[in-house]
């Protein structure tokens, strides 16, 4: 079976989350499954450097008139297949793959994303003149979102078309007017096709258009439909029903394994996790300045800072949580004032909290690592994966019970616990939790009988790979 899957990033070319990770490993394992998979990406400077054996590919021309593009073949350094976009008018400039250096969006994104489907749709109409011709087109998130649009716009046969949804809170909005800019009818402004509140919606387009649909969980894919966690588009989504599911991401065990991991002091497995976790803990405490304390739980923070991700909650008790005897390493970027104050309370909280603001993938390693417990107090989360890294290096995840979080942890109230779970998003409801840790901490054979479960978690993508492939097959079966 030949999948076109269509991404805005993918590790290691360009991360800057999730979807990152899963384009990096999903395609490698549907691979080995047995599937042709081939990737396509924008071609930002990243992008073109990293990749290997580039080649040239087909022409596109000027396809909308926004700059000369032409398909560039390569493979990814594991050796999947990739298409790079090469419009250089759209992709070659420093900065990251959705906004400048200063963060703001690059103001044409939408030509940007509407040229990466559009070529998406071409491969998957056309395919690439030496036969290869795809199936399925796989588009990931508001960034393919045009992508099933164009294939259902333009006549004749073509490929099934899926949509995965990593987060439904972006979306892609545009004014109307760029319908016709990027080669759309401006009859597709309508409530059943891609008007949303007066405005264009890339995701709307994709969730309308496409065969199918699909998100990271299943209990995200449940979520979605409510109108408190739907973000407008729950009654759409309640439409699609029959069509919609949820497949849990998986980790990529290659890259997030203690045992085997360049960025550690010291690798360690399931037997040697204890003294592995303190060498590694003492290296961070030593790194980041804190102070040198074996018996102090460390709790740990990766992650993107958003309203998403409750780390205002986090702000919120650590005092207590330093009062109990516990330490804070925090590595994460995003929200401006968060940042701030999360560096204020590093100055204040010296030896106690150590934060780190940017983007930094061997220190995320290290804190999976050193830290006793990791933190991950979202508000919503479609799956989340540093909450499998975090049980993979036996670091117990403390998450709110939502989405992703909810399939993958257990908690150790339970016979065959991996972690401890909280219901409100609130100061109470985090704080609780964390009272129940530093309870488990201290009984130290409960503690360690926890992490050798956590460790023991088989969360690797060939399930995933599978459940994909059955929903491609779907996927084929609902075009024709
Ligand atoms: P999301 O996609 O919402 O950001 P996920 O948990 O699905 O959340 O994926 C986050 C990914 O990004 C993980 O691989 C995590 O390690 C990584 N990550 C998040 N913030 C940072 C950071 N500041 N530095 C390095 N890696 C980060």
């Amino acid at each position: 079976m030949k999948v076109l899957f269509v991404t805005s990033e993918a590790h290691p070319l360009v991360k800057t989350g999730g979807l990152g990770d899963v384009a990096g490993a999903l395609p490698a394992a549907l691979i080995a499954e047995g599937l042709d998979v081939r990737v396509i990406m924008p071609g930002y400077p990243a992008a073109m450097e990293r990749a290997e054996g580039r080649t040239d590919g087909p022409d596109l021309g000027d396809p909308l008139g926004f700059g000369r593009t032409r398909l560039i073949a390569a493979r990814m350094p594991d050796g999947v297949p990739l298409w790079l976009v090469d419009c250089p008018a759209l992709f070659d400039r420093p900065g990251g793959p959705y906004n400048d250096a200063g963060r703001a969006d690059w103001p044409d994104n939408h030509r940007r994303f509407a040229t990466l489907s559009w070529a998406a749709a071409y491969l998957g109409k056309v395919g690439d003149g030496r036969a290869w011709l795809p199936a399925v087109v796989h588009a990931n998130d508001w960034q393919a979102g045009l992508a099933p649009v164009y294939l259902k716009q333009w006549r004749g046969p073509g490929p099934g078309s899926l949509i995965t949804i990593h987060n439904i809170l972006f979306q892609g909005r545009f004014p109307r007017t760029i319908l016709e800019e990027v080669g759309l009818s401006p009859e597709l402004f309508r409530i059943d096709g891609i008007e949303f509140h007066g405005q264009a919606s890339f995701l709307k387009g994709g969730l309308q258009f496409a065969d199918r649909v699909n998100t990271v969980s299943p209990t995200y894919a449940r979520e979605i439909q409510t109108p408190e966690m739907g973000a407008g588009l729950d009654g759409l989504l309640r439409h699609r029903k029959a069509h919609l599911s949820g497949i849990l991401n998986g980790a990529d065990y290659e890259i997030w394994d203690p045992s085997r991991n360049p960025n550690l002091i010291r690798n360690y497995g399931v037997d040697g996790a204890v003294e592995g976790k303190a060498a590694c803990k003492r290296d961070l405490q030593m790194r980041m300045d804190l102070d040198p304390k074996a018996e102090a739980p460390l709790f740990g923070v990766v992650s993107r800072m958003s309203d998403q991700k409750g780390l205002d909650l986090v702000l919120a008790v650590a005092d207590r949580l330093i009062a109990a005897g516990g330490q804070l390493v925090v590595l994460g970027s995003g929200d401006p004032a968060e940042e701030t104050a999360y560096m204020a309370l590093a100055e204040a909280r010296k030896g106690s909290v150590a934060v780190q603001v940017g983007y930094d993938e061997p220190l995320a390693h290290r804190i999976q690592a050193a830290s006793d417990a990791l933190l991950v107090p979202s508000r919503f989360e479609p799956c989340g994966l540093t909450q499998l890294y975090a049980m993979r290096f036996g670091t117990l995840p403390v998450v709110r019970r939502t989405g992703g979080l909810a399939d993958t942890v257990i908690d150790v109230r339970e016979p065959h616990g991996t972690g401890i779970l909280f219901d409100t998003a609130s100061v109470v409801g985090l704080w609780s939790a964390l009272e129940r840790t530093f309870a488990l901490y201290a009984d130290r054979d409960a503690w360690r009988a926890a992490l050798r479960r956590a460790m023991q978690q088989d969360f690797g993508w060939t399930r995933a790979a599978r459940a994909y492939r059955d929903l491609y097959r779907k996927t084929i079966e609902t075009a024709t």
